[in-house]
């Protein structure tokens, strides 16, 4: 632990917060309506273990975008995004933060199967609160993956928080290893930490949620996690250099929603992806629908399903 230590000495790097936003598909496209040649076309069977070997059918094949991290549950009024999400066919990614958000993500899922993927989890700053995660086991074997967890020394004012969280955060890596699922990582002013504790556990699929340190990109990339960009991207130099070099292949998008972003004149949610799919393909030298469907595709191996299809 006296890494662990060490590192909370740091400040923690302060919430870029901010926004704008819209551009919105300029063809509105019906849902199930026929697309054009560029859309990913990928209906699978997925093996729900948690719901004791049953298969059900999920199609994804009307998918145009993908929010790989928003806390649906927590938004101001969730059903206007679930409109907003099957009227533009939008993958979400909801995230829990704890116990009530993690519950009300899986039923989402549940109900909304479609569009709607639950991860559950303990967030950092709700690791006073959430001490025992006994409830998450049942959680996590009916959910896609974990997620917030995570390290950030911002949310450790209190004696022994850091402890705290990183015995929360080793503990669900170790739920994630024995089910084989993806995790989400917040790692805001503990990137270094975030990564030496994931290499102690045996977890593939690791989406980077909100990552900008330049210098460990690299690291990153190396061992093959994801990165989710969000609409902080269209205007932070940092983000926008970390993307740009970052292999395609690991891509990911998100809006990490409801936080708002000022830049960008106060926007937020799922409605934000389109723009940065966009700011992706500028950063890239690519056309926007090239870029759209290879998040898709990172998206579903990062969850898993198209490995199961
Ligand atoms: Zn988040």
């Amino acid at each position: 632990m006296s890494m662990v230590k060490n590192l909370w000495s740091k400040k923690p790097s302060a919430a870029s917060i901010f926004e704008h936003q819209k551009s919105r598909r300029a063809r509105a496209t019906k849902r199930g309506a026929k697309r054009g040649s560029g859309l990913l076309s990928i209906c699978i069977l997925r093996l729900n273990a948690g719901a004791g070997l049953k298969y059900h059918a999920v199609a994804l094949c009307n998918v145009l975008f993908v929010d790989c991290h928003v806390h649906l549950v927590d938004s101001v009024d969730p059903g206007k995004l679930l409109n907003y999400a099957y009227s533009t066919e939008t993958l979400l990614f909801s995230v829990g933060v704890d116990r009530r958000s993690s519950v009300s993500s899986l039923s989402m899922a549940r109900e909304h199967g479609a569009i709607v993927r639950a991860f559950v989890g303990v967030h950092p700053s709700e690791s006073g609160q959430e001490r025992t995660i006994e409830w998450l086991e049942g959680a996590a074997a009916e959910a896609s993956g974990l997620g917030e967890i995570g390290l950030d020394p911002k949310y450790a004012a209190w004696e022994g928080a850091m402890e705290t969280q990183v015995a929360l955060f080793e503990k669900q890596l170790e739920l994630a290893e024995r089910l084989s699922l993806p995790v989400q990582v917040h790692s805001r002013g503990a990137e270094r930490e975030c990564l030496d504790l994931l290499s102690t556990y045996r977890v593939e699929r690791v989406l980077m949620h909100w990552f900008e340190s330049v210098d460990l990109a690299g690291e990153v990339a190396a061992r093959g996690y994801f990165i989710s960009f969000g609409p902080a991207v269209l205007y932070s130099k940092r983000l926008a250099s970390v993307a740009a070099s970052f292999p395609r292949e690991l891509v990911l998008t998100e809006s990490d929603g409801p936080v708002s972003f000022g830049p960008l004149g106060g926007a937020s949610g799922p409605s934000t992806v389109p723009s940065v799919v966009f700011r992706l393909a500028a950063l890239s030298g690519e056309v926007f629908e090239e870029v759209r469907e290879r998040v898709l595709r990172n998206a579903l191996s990062f969850l898993g399903e198209g490995r199961k299809g």
